[in-house]
């Protein structure tokens, strides 16, 4: 059905409405913020300077004149990312998964005692 032309927009819409319901879903179930980035030129924005770099589908390395240079999808990420957190205001709930994933949790800052560490 995709391939009917008057259909396909249609059909693909809805797929990115149901992928983003489930997302938002799986968010909340598991405590995560989720947030919906305008996709518009995350590809060809350089993250490092905001230039525009065109690009092909099969130009699979970002190149600026800036000096940025990395593979296009992660140039893409930090521009998602970038704008997600921007969306939400402030970096804490980053921060703070970042932290989570690091194990820093159960790190020791000075000066404090174990079992406190354990309790908290
Ligand atoms: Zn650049």
């Amino acid at each position: 059905m995709a391939k009917n032309h008057c259909l396909a927009k249609s059909i693909n819409d809805a797929s990115w409405y149901q992928f983003r319901i489930w997302f938002e879903y799986f968010g909340k179930v598991f405590g995560k913020v989720t947030v919906a980035v305008n996709p518009q030129y995350t590809s060809q924005e350089c993250s490092s300077c905001g230039a525009i770099v065109k690009k092909t589908l099969s130009t699979r390395t970002q190149v600026c004149q800036c000096g940025c240079l990395m593979d296009r999808d992660f140039n893409a990420a930090r521009n998602i990312l970038s704008r997600g957190l921007a969306t939400v205001g402030h970096t804490g709930s980053f921060a703070l998964d970042a932290s989570n994933a690091l194990g820093d949790e159960s790190s020791t800052f000075a000066g404090e005692i174990l079992h406190q560490q354990v309790m908290s």
